[in-house]
């Protein structure tokens, strides 16, 4: 009868449920890279290997400030130095496999093969290129796959290969800085000013590798990239426990919390892990994060044609999210399904869009509905899925 429970359109007849995986295999650990090591670490190293602490500054000056991954430049080093270093502490990581570029150059995927053939996807987006004030955005993985499970999204689909270590995190960034420092990406040369974290992975899943790579990210120079914590968002599931962690990391950073569904009847399918950690913790944590950090928390929800997009259902998600307070700490970011392939399901009716984002500004919610750039070169949300070689 209603449309409200109608589960054999929730979960496709054809999709064979797969199960949530918590832990990641355990591989061959990539080669310890300096974008896996603090500070400290570095200077650690540095002595270990013979040599005055401060030439871990230099070094970090140069690949993290001038962006130079070419040792012959690092002319402040004896050259004989720089060799030594350059292998001992510079290992490529990230191969690139191929560049894929849309919207006029302005978006680039960069597909990406680690030490042990694993493959993951970045996508840098520019904003206003060539005009001042131009901005741009990386959309970076945090493991090679994904054991999250989502049947809509097409990394989930996929399973989890491995954790990516820190600095393979790291290095997508660096990657990205050096290509707009070049002049490599149409607009001229830029630089970095947001990273988030909803390319392939849960982050959360891989905590600790994750907080380390933002550390390095936010460091100021010579030590990191020197990226404002404001700029950058982690995205997640949902997985309580780490979003109560990270309240306590003092990292003012922005969380997004990919939400779909205000029910848990229809989250329990939608994001299995909503199994173990329902609608109403997530929330709760999230409204914590937002208290603490004074950082307000993104609610992300695709957008899907008839499963729940449903002018009720915005209804729903407001209370869920006013009961908590009204006092700024979320917005919802909308996001129009992309679909996977193979999946039947697709994006909301444009009149079914305009009611759900009607019905949440009329509850007082602030909501935005996300660009979907880097569609023709499946490189916007939930389609980084790295299968072809
Ligand atoms: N695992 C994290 C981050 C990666 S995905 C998370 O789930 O939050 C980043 C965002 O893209 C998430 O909100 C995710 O739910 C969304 N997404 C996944 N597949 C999508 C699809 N096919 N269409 C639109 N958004 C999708």
């Amino acid at each position: 009868m209603s449309e409200i429970y109608d589960h054999e359109k929730v979960v496709p007849d054809d999709a064979p449920a797969l199960p949530l995986v918590m832990q990641a295999p355990r591989r061959g650990k990539p080669p310890e890279h300096w974008s896996d090591l603090d500070a400290d670490g570095r200077r650690e190293r540095i002595r270990a290997a013979g040599l005055p602490a401060f030439r871990a500054s230099q070094l970090s000056r140069h690949w993290y400030e001038r962006l130079d991954d070419e040792p012959s430049g690092w002319t402040d080093l004896p050259a004989a130095v720089r060799e030594a270093v350059a292998d001992q502490f510079f290992p490529t990581l990230l191969t690139p496999v191929r560049t894929l570029g849309c919207d006029g150059g302005t978006t680039v995927k960069s597909l990406w093969r680690l030490h042990d053939g694993a493959l993951v996807e970045s996508v840098l987006m520019r904003y206003g290129a060539g005009r001042p004030g131009s901005r741009s955005t990386i959309c970076i993985s945090s493991q090679a796959g994904c054991g999250m499970a989502c049947p809509f999204c097409a990394t989930g689909q996929g399973g989890l290969q491995r954790n990516m270590s820190t600095a393979e995190i790291v290095e997508q960034v660096v990657a990205g800085a050096r290509a707009l420092a070049r002049g490599e990406v149409t607009g001229g040369p830029g630089r970095i000013n947001n990273v988030v974290f909803m390319g392939m992975g849960e982050p959360m899943a891989n905590y600790r590798s994750v907080i380390a790579a933002i550390r390095t990210l936010v460091a100021p120079a010579p030590d990191g990239l020197g990226i404002g914590a404001r700029g950058i968002t982690l995205s997640t599931v949902g997985l309580v426990p780490r979003i109560q962690q990270l309240t306590e990391e003092g990292l003012p950073i922005t969380l997004a919390v990919s939400l779909h569904a205000p029910d848990d009847e229809l989250r329990d399918t939608l994001v299995p892990i909503n199994t173990r950690h329902k609608v109403d913790e997530v929330v709760d944590a999230a409204w914590e994060y937002a208290r603490v950090t004074k950082r307000r928390v993104s609610i992300e929800y695709a957008l899907i044609k008839d499963i729940n997009d449903h002018a009720w259902r915005a209804d729903e998600l407001a209370r869920v999210l006013k009961r908590r307070g009204d006092w700024g700490w979320v917005h919802v970011n909308l996001i129009p399904l992309n679909p996977t392939p193979g999946s039947k399901w697709t994006a909301s009716r444009p009149e079914d869009e305009r009611e759900f984002v009607r019905r949440l500004e009329a509850h007082g919610v602030p909501v935005t509905v996300r660009d979907t750039r880097g569609r023709e070169i499946d490189g916007a949300c939930g389609q980084l899925a790295a299968a072809e070689v």
